[in-house]
């Protein structure tokens, strides 16, 4: 025996939808709907479609995924700024640029602690390959000239990535 639920039969059903998905405090939408936050406790609990919730869960699957291809997006710039300052030898651009190349990668790397299980494999963000990147880099250290020719290759590369 469904009660019927002025939720479900109120014009407004699908902005009160949206509105609890959306995780409106239901003090707010029972005052703007005027509907009493008992009907919108049960109608989230039985009425709310799961082909809305699920839709608001791949919309935060997909904030996610920009946040990572932003922050990657700031390394990519950094790693230039550092490629730059070394060309044109001035130390302590290039330092601070590690600087905050290292304080992104750190981001980078809790950023994709807490996604990893959301993520589709994606080489540049993961951490076995940004230590390795590493590794190479730094092995070309006597070799200034093919280490900036590789980290530019590497930016490019990942840029690339990024944006596919
Ligand atoms: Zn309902």
């Amino acid at each position: 025996m469904a009660r019927k639920c002025s939720v479900c039969k109120h014009e407004s059903k699908e902005a009160i939808d949206r509105a609890l998905i959306g995780g409106e405090p239901l003090s707010a939408i029972s005052a703007l709907f005027r509907v009493s936050e008992d009907s919108l406790y049960r109608h989230r609990a039985n009425h709310l479609s799961k082909a809305l919730v699920s839709a608001a869960e791949s919309k935060e699957a997909s904030a996610a995924d920009e946040l990572l291809s932003q922050v990657q997006d700031l390394h990519s710039r950094a790693l230039a700024i550092l490629v730059r300052a070394e060309r044109n030898k001035q130390d302590k651009v290039a330092l601070q640029a590690i600087k905050e190349t290292r304080g992104i990668l750190e981001l980078l790397a809790k950023l994709m602690g807490e996604l990893r299980n959301q993520q589709t494999f994606n080489i540049t963000l993961c951490p076995e390959w940004i230590n390795l990147r590493t590794v190479i880099v730094n092995a070309l250290d006597p070799y200034p000239e093919a280490r900036i020719a590789l980290v530019e290759r590497l930016v490019q590369a990942e840029r690339r990535g990024v944006t596919q």
